[in-house]
């Protein structure tokens, strides 16, 4: 039996037993997590000298990891040759590396990228648990993938331009949900029982799992 067998067994009888408690779980796959983001080069940003980019290194290899990443988040890009994982965070442009290697760009300063890096982590450990707890996704699914063009997520939005979402206009606002810039919970209009369809339906373009 696998690892991610045996720890979907695990939560699976917690659930059966109504136990809340996951220490055991934690005490399972605690040493599989990425627990340290070094920082090993800050540079000058190539798109704005103000800012920085910086080149990090976690305590793991994630070659397992990419998959799972490329499916959860909108848009990214994924080359399995080169071991490749891009996409937009915020205003970021991070990339992971199967090696482990992750960068960032536009941050204001150490500071910023430090809390970018922390937030990265989290989500590669999501990542991993997932793994774990569901086994790599099929290649079938990962093919099934595709870029989700501005007027594909235009055409799921309500079309009031309310402006709630912080843009004028819901196409504004499709654009950054297609670069990756927003996510559709930003705007609160789609949460309507009305729309509430759309939104599945836009989710699972977007966004074919959840970690
Ligand atoms: S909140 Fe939704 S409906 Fe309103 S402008 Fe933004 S995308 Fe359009």
């Amino acid at each position: 039996m696998l690892i991610y067998q045996y720890v979907g067994k695990i939560e699976e009888m917690m659930l059966m037993h109504r136990k809340s408690d996951k220490s055991l779980l934690s005490l399972l796959i605690g040493n599989k997590l990425v627990r340290n983001v070094k920082i090993n080069e800050i540079l000058p940003c190539i798109s704005d000298k103000e800012r920085i980019r910086v080149v990090c290194q976690v305590d793991r290899e994630l070659t397992d990891v990419l998959p799972v990443l490329y499916l959860y988040i909108p848009n990214a890009t994924y080359n399995e040759r080169t071991g490749a994982l891009t996409f937009m965070y915020k205003q970021h442009m991070i990339t992971i590396f199967k090696s482990g290697k992750i960068t960032g760009t536009y941050m204001r300063d150490r500071k910023e990228a430090e809390q970018i890096m922390m937030e990265v982590k989290d989500l590669i450990n999501r990542a991993i648990v997932y793994v774990m707890t569901h086994g790599p996704p099929s290649k079938d699914l990962i093919a099934s993938k595709k870029p989700v063009s501005a007027l594909t997520v235009q055409k799921h939005l309500p079309g009031t331009n309310c402006g709630k979402c912080g843009e004028k206009t819901c196409y504004a606002f499709a654009v950054k949900v297609s670069t990756g810039e927003k996510d559709i919970d930003e705007c609160p209009e789609l949460k309507l029982p009305e729309n509430l369809e759309k939104y599945h339906e836009l989710r699972k373009l977007l966004r074919p799992i959840v970690i």
